[in-house]
C-alpha cells in the first residue's frame, strides 16, 4: 500500500520526485524499455503489441499517461485516432486482413491505448467476438436491459441533442 499522499490523481502510486512507478507504456516512451515503435506524431506513439491476438496487432497510445481514453484531451484524442487510422491503413496494405478491428479498454495497463487488429474470419480473435456478440444477444442477465421502458430511461440520461 501506498501512503495516500503518494496517489496521484489519476490513481497511479509515485515514488519520488512524481513520476509514475510502473507504467510499461511510459518507461517505452521514455526508452526505458524497448518497443517496435511503428509510427507516431506530436502527441501519439503506434507499436506492436508483444502478446498479439493477431499477426500486426499494434497499440496507439498518447505520450502522456492518460488512464482511460475519454480523459484525453480534444487534441490527443484527434492525435490516436489519426494515427490509428494511418496505421491501420498500413495493416491493410501490408498484411492485407479482412478489416482492422478496433477497441479500447485499460483495465491491466492504465494508460490509454487503441487496439487495432487484424482481422481474419475464423482467428481466434475473430471467434472471440463472434462468441461476445452471441452472448451479447442471449444472455438473460442482459435482456431486461433491452426492454422498451428501460431503453427509454437510459435514452433520456444519455441523449445530448
Ligand atoms: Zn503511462
Amino acid at each position: 500500500m501506498v501512503d495516500p499522499a503518494h496517489r496521484r490523481s489519476d490513481g497511479l502510486e509515485v515514488e519520488g520526485a512524481g513520476s509514475p512507478r510502473s507504467c510499461v507504456f511510459c518507461d517505452i516512451l521514455a526508452g526505458k524499455e524497448p518497443g517496435f515503435i511503428v509510427h507516431e506524431n506530436e502527441l501519439a506513439v503506434a507499436l506492436l503489441d508483444i502478446n498479439p491476438l493477431a499477426r500486426g496487432h499494434c497499440l496507439v497510445l498518447p505520450r502522456r499517461h492518460v488512464p482511460w481514453w475519454h480523459d484525453m484531451s480534444a487534441e490527443e484524442t484527434a492525435a490516436v485516432f489519426q494515427l490509428a487510422r494511418e496505421v491501420a491503413e498500413r495493416i491493410m496494405a501490408s498484411l492485407k486482413p479482412e478489416f482492422v478491428a478496433m477497441y479500447v479498454r485499460g483495465r491491466r495497463i492504465p494508460h490509454t491505448h487503441v487496439f487495432l487488429v487484424p482481422t481474419n474470419q475464423g482467428e481466434p480473435f475473430d471467434r472471440h467476438f463472434n462468441a461476445l456478440e452471441g452472448f451479447q444477444e442471449a444472455a438473460q442477465s442482459l435482456a431486461s436491459l433491452g426492454n422498451p421502458e428501460q431503453l427509454d430511461l437510459v435514452w433520456q440520461q444519455l441523449k445530448i441533442l
